[in-house]
């Protein structure tokens, strides 16, 4: 019976060895696609990221273009000219790969250029910044590396996979969201435990795009004694007079101790990094098992280097981005639906149930908007969403179709909340 069944409950299954499973879990998947939940997947794109995207979905075969709220392409820039030209000639002067590994050989010009980059936008010195494949290994390859058996990391409940994912070999306390109340319990118990206590929470929340607290949890942590790691994936290059991400904003940006972030939403490219004292980056070139055993960016990762720059030389596009953000919450608050607290360029239209929520992204889909359904295990069962997040080249246009296309899936499905 799989009405009632989330891909979570596929993880294990008792008695079925791997094979069987999956075998199941295809049947399963034939059974979503079949009967319409599943809009969030197999859509494909035959352009690259941009404002409008052409969709492919499971329902209609026939490519349409629609405007695209999936995107964490921010400011567009992988679609910019300059980061463009400074990637296509990375790639002339140093070839399409790295090689190896960073330690055996596959660490290159470009690479320490970019860290040192990535370390003076952070105004540190040029050896406290240390770059990785993915931001998702740059969390997960960094905190395995950092915390063992007699330490803990001690996390806000809604943090990114790719946190959780580091913590296999520590010990695991989460603390509700944003909670300091729940906070300061674990950190007192954890106090005379652990060894080391390293506090992870995200900058700006992914599915809420709401901020931490930033500033009362890093005082707390700091008063039990406790390290801070922030994740600011979805802040940097974006929010903050400068661009330097949900930390400029509180004006912590030299406080905390450990930053990572990704090099594939506002910068434009992939790749993630993290910032610390030279000294843990030290330890983690030779200590995390992604810089001995796997290769990190190409040489198109040039072009990062200009969309970096960018940053502070065309401040125009985070203030476009802004603009949209203040236009598209508006819009969608006027129609009475419920956006939550964010603070980003993600922007959720809350539902609750999943199939209201699986229908409503059909019907926009129909309407020519493709936004994210997230469903549980992505949230809590009863807090499904829309998920939409903005880009700074969304004209008014794409934003007043997408505003109409909420306006009529409410009058169809009525999924105004407030
Ligand atoms: N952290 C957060 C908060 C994220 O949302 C994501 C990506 N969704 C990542 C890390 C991973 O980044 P990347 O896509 O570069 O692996």
């Amino acid at each position: 019976n799989f009405q009632k069944a989330s891909f979570k409950d596929f993880e294990n299954i008792p008695d079925l060895n791997a094979f069987q499973r999956a075998e199941v879990f295809q049947e399963f998947t034939n059974y979503m696609e079949e009967s319409g939940q599943m809009n969030f997947r197999f859509m494909t794109s035959k352009k690259g990221s941009g404002p409008e995207m052409w969709v492919t979905s499971p329902f209609n075969k026939i490519p349409k273009k629609c405007v695209s709220l999936v995107s964490n392409d921010y400011l567009n820039f992988t679609q910019h000219p300059k980061v463009k030209l400074a990637a296509i000639e990375g790639i002339e002067k140093y070839g399409t790969g790295a090689g190896a590994s960073p330690l055996i050989g596959g660490h290159h010009e470009y690479h320490e250029m970019l860290q040192t980059k990535i370390a003076s936008f952070f105004n540190r010195p040029s050896d406290s910044a240390l770059i990785f494949t993915t931001g998702y290994t740059a969390n997960s390859a960094a905190i395995l590396a950092i915390l063992k058996k007699e330490d803990v990391a001690i996390l806000d409940m809604a943090v990114h996979a790719s946190v959780y994912e580091g913590c296999k070999e520590t010990n695991l306390k989460m603390f509700l969201h944003n909670d300091l109340e729940s906070l300061e319990r674990i950190l007192k118990d954890a106090q005379d435990k652990f060894r080391t206590r390293l506090v992870i929470i995200d900058g700006v929340y992914s599915q809420d795009g709401d901020l931490a607290k930033m500033e009362a949890i890093l005082n707390l942590t700091k008063q039990y004694g406790g390290f801070l790691m922030v994740d600011d994936a979805h802040g940097i290059g974006v929010l903050g007079k400068n661009g330097r991400g949900a930390m400029e904003i509180f004006g912590l940006t030299d406080k905390i101790d450990i930053i990572s972030g990704t090099l594939s939403k506002a910068f434009g490219h992939i790749g993630g990094f993290v910032i610390s004292t030279p000294q843990i980056i030290n330890f983690l070139k030779f200590q995390s098992r992604q810089q001995v055993f796997s290769s990190t960016s190409t040489p198109a990762a040039a072009g990062l280097l200009k969309a970096i720059d960018l940053i502070d030389e065309e401040p125009h596009w985070r203030q476009m981005l802004a603009d949209n953000v203040t236009y598209f919450k508006k819009g969608l608050t006027d129609l009475k639906l419920n956006i939550g607290n964010t603070e980003s360029a993600i922007i959720p239209v809350k539902i609750g149930d999943a199939h209201k929520t699986g229908d409503a992204g059909r019907l926009l889909l129909d309407a020519g908007i493709y936004a994210n359904t997230i469903v549980y295990p992505g949230v809590a069962r009863k807090n499904a969403r829309i998920r939409t997040s903005l880009m700074a080249t969304h004209t008014r246009e794409h934003l007043d179709k997408a505003l109409n296309a909420f306006e009529y899936v409410n009058q169809k499905l009525h999924i105004s909340s407030i």
